[in-house]
């Protein structure tokens, strides 16, 4: 140990556990060096060579040992509910998910917001009972189940504005103070942070000082706003302007969600995001990205429409859909490209993969341009959503040469994106992590494994606040992942993307190990990470 840090040990001390023989990365970019580490209860006690005797000692010779990664956006809110323990996330080396991310939080909830948004959640919800319940209710029903890992939580715009204004597109009289009100209680409970999509309605119906107003309640907490942005794609300048200007009128830590150039047109445009996010730092904005390493996007399949489609709620949707009149109208916005919302006018139908439908499994796996055969792919659109408006689709929409770009930037960290682990979803959902150190460091030589593994690690820590996580050292918690640099990776594609990750042997969880030997033990001993 280093002279200067506090001793946590001595020698005649017996550890828990000594990880022996491994590579250390201490993920804070710093080169791997050689070295034990040395856990007693749930925290590291030391690093170093000769760390003395251990109820458990594990040969990690020859493999990498490194913090446990934070998923920085996770879909992961509902997945502690379900019935059995879900390893998807320790199996890519993950230990803590942010959840609550792209303005949806599974808290506050009431019956009406549930009965106005259900198909939205319930595609986000894997089949979880959506229930009604505040933010404290929803962090300590998930803590009773026991998470699979650590789990923090951002609390939603659209969840708020959903709960105070419904779906409706101007705030109603005192629906602002509510949601402020409503956020206050959120962070008062623990939520890490407060996130929006301004992409998805009710969210999107908000304007920048409705975003400002709730910021500066964040900011009072100490809390850091994260925003899946207005738009991505033709209008991505104008949206990171926005991001950036809430960020500096409520002075919140600012995480850019995904961080992608989509559509054909804008392909090439990394460099102009980036430049946005480095001139912001520059002028005093703590500000960050995250990224998925894939050049393919999965939502809902709603969000190839016009905001103006959903207006007034799901069921207001699926009327307008089934008329003829109204339909027509959409499908005008729709194949609008000066309109900013919904991506219909730049995608391809062949590009839209339908991946969750409730009620017609039939259509999933197969894309738009097949469903609709010979017919008009828009009514195609328009006929799945009528059937489930909360289907999901995986959508390819950007570059390759973008996606690297994005990933080499240092203030850019990793984000999964997932959904629940159930049917079928993304491929990022069981590879994300694995896939940026298998195919990005090992194959390509994109990154160097010291600084993937910072990206994973305390480059999101630190933006979300969760202090002693993120890096290996004397006193931080004991969230380890043992992995292979050789072997670590995911052949999970679209069309059969469950595939469990190679390369991860061990995963310990707050001084538990929960992946022994590429094992997962069963156990559910995540906490719940409160702000
Ligand atoms: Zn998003």
């Amino acid at each position: 140990m280093r002279a200067g840090r506090p001793t946590l040990w001595r020698n005649d001390t017996m550890h828990d556990l000594v990880l022996r023989g491994g590579t250390v990365y201490d993920g804070l970019g710093g080169p791997g060096a050689a070295a034990d580490v040395a856990v007693t209860g749930d925290r590291v006690v030391a690093v170093g060579a000769d760390l003395g005797p251990a109820r458990r000692e594990i040969d990690v010779t020859g493999l990498a040992v490194a913090p446990g990664f934070i998923d920085a956006h996770s879909h992961s809110d509902p997945v502690p509910l379900l019935p059995e323990p879900q390893p998807f996330k320790l199996f890519q080396g993950v230990t803590t998910e942010i959840v609550g991310n792209c303005g949806f939080s599974f808290a506050p909830l009431d019956a009406a917001t549930i009965e106005a948004t259900g198909p939205l959640f319930a595609e986000l919800a894997g089949g979880v009972p959506v229930v009604p319940r505040d933010f404290a209710g929803y962090l300590a029903d998930i803590a009773a189940a026991g998470p699979t890992n650590h789990i923090a939580a951002l609390v939603g715009h659209n969840t708020l504005r959903a709960y105070a204004n419904g779906m409706d597109e101007r705030l109603r009289p005192g629906a602002l103070e509510q949601m402020c009100r409503l956020a206050d209680d959120a962070f008062a409970a623990g939520a890490v942070g407060l996130s929006s999509g301004l992409i998805y309605p009710p969210g999107s119906y908000g304007d920048t000082d409705e975003l400002i107003a709730l910021a500066r309640v964040a900011h009072r907490w100490n809390r850091p706003y994260t925003t899946h942005m207005r738009n991505e794609d033709d209008r991505l300048g104008e949206a990171l302007d926005e991001a950036i200007a809430i960020a500096t009128q409520a002075r919140v830590r600012l995480q850019v969600s995904h961080c992608k150039v989509a559509g054909q047109a804008n392909h090439g445009n990394a460099k102009l995001l980036l430049a946005k996010l480095h001139e912001a730092r520059l002028a005093g904005v703590d500000v960050r990205g995250d990224q998925y390493p894939y050049r393919a996007g999965g939502t809902f399949l709603n969000a190839l429409l016009p905001g103006a489609a959903q207006v007034g709620g799901t069921q207001a949707m699926r009327a307008r859909l089934a008329d003829p009149a109204a339909r027509a109208e959409l499908r005008a916005l729709a194949e609008d490209l000066t309109q900013p919302h919904g991506f219909w006018a730049r995608v391809t139908p062949a590009d839209v993969l339908v991946t969750t439908h409730t009620t017609r499994p039939e259509v999933t796996g197969r894309t738009l341009a097949e469903l609709a055969g010979a017919g008009d792919a828009f009514d195609t659109l328009c006929e799945v959503l009528v059937a489930d408006p909360g289907a999901g689709m995986v959508v390819t929409l950007m570059a390759e040469e973008d996606v690297e770009t994005i990933m080499v930037d240092p203030l850019i960290g990793i984000g999964s994106d997932n959904g629940p682990p159930v049917g079928l979803q993304h491929p990022r959902t069981w590879g994300c992590f694995p896939r940026v150190l298998g195919e990005y460091v090992r194959e390509r030589g994109l990154l160097t494994l010291p600084e993937a593994v910072r990206k994973m690690t305390s480059a999101i820590a630190d933006q979300f606040g969760l202090t002693g996580r993120g890096h290996i050292g004397a006193g931080a918690v004991a969230d380890l992942v043992v992995f292979d640099p050789a072997t670590i990776g995911h052949d999970g594609t679209y069309a059969v993307p469950d595939v469990r990750p190679t390369g991860v042997e061990h995963v310990v969880l707050a001084g538990h190990v929960v992946v022994d030997v590429g094992r997962f033990t069963g156990e559910r001993r995540g906490h719940v990470l409160r702000g």
